[in-house]
């Protein structure tokens, strides 16, 4: 998984709360690594999660500094380059003769991007990026620092975006050509309605009912992150975790590893 955008729009706060959140309060120690490439820094860090009993390592790379020099041409590359590189990697694997029974996966099975809440519409570098690495990963556009929108806001940004990701051909996660049957395509039907989610991240517990809870407190209230009268943010944890994690992974796999497989067969260097 991999999250996007420039400085300061809480992508670090977000994926603690991914971790923080109910799946996760088990998770371990994290694992620090750094890859410099470039401009732009490649983060990762990696928790073991345990959902409904079964244990799975979540590996999500954080790109500081995306978007933030004063010429951002080409400023994805170091983000495509990584994510052909788990590719290659993978394919290798594949190829080698005494292969290994489980060749370890270190693709990239999404991509969270993040807007910042401009209320307005998407700007050139987000439609450069997205159409970019949307033919290289499964992208899922999010809204982020939600709570600093009113709910009219929200609603107004969210359809402006709609209509801007289908006027410049961009395609996002779950795209409406891989729904399998009928069932999948009304509950995806129902999460292509509500993308981009609005999301709000934080980094502490406050008590609400006697019950701690993930929120941010503000002078009128409490934000309750997971509370989806409040945001959006338990959608995509759900859709990351636990619903739609192993369709990331065959859409990654039979989608876009594919194309990548196909292409470098075809050079037929290998
Ligand atoms: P990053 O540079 O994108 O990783 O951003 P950080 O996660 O470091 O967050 C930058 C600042 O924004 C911090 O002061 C956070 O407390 C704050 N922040 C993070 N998420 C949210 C949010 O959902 N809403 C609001 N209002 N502030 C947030
Ligand atoms: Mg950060």
């Amino acid at each position: 998984m991999l999250v996007q955008r420039q400085s300061g729009l809480g992508k670090s706060t977000l994926v603690n709360t991914l971790f923080k959140s109910k799946v996760s309060r088990k998770s371990c120690t994290p694992n620090y690594q750094e890859k410099i490439s470039k401009t732009v820094k490649l983060h990762s860090v990696s928790h073991v999660i345990e959902e409904k009993g079964v244990k799975m390592k979540l590996t999500v790379i954080d790109t500081p500094g995306f978007g933030d020099q004063i010429n951002n041409d080409n400023c994805w590359e170091p983000v495509v380059k990584h994510v052909n590189e788990q590719y290659e990697t993978f394919l290798r694997e594949e190829l080698h003769l005494h292969r290994q029974r489980r060749i370890p996966d270190s693709r990239v099975h999404c991509c969270v991007y993040f807007l910042p809440a401009t209320g307005h519409r998407l700007r050139p570098i987000d439609v450069a990026f997205m159409k970019r690495l949307g033919k290289i990963v499964s992208i899922v556009p999010v809204i982020a620092k939600a709570d600093t929108l009113t709910m009219e806001e929200r609603q107004h940004f969210k359809e402006q975006i709609r209509k801007d990701l289908a006027a410049n051909g961009i395609a996002v996660y779950p795209q409406k050509e891989y729904d399998e049957d009928p069932e999948e395509r009304v509950l995806n039907d129902r999460i292509r309605e509500s993308i981009p989610f609005a999301v709000v991240g934080t980094d502490q517990e406050h008590q609400v009912n006697g019950t701690k809870v993930l929120g941010r407190k503000t002078k009128w209230g409490i934000i309750e992150v997971e509370n989806v009268a409040h945001c959006e943010f338990a959608n995509l944890r759900d859709l990351l975790i636990r619903s739609h994690l192993q369709d990331l992974k065959d859409v990654t796999h039979d989608v876009h590893y594919e194309t990548y497989r196909v292409r470098r067969l075809n050079e037929s260097n290998m």
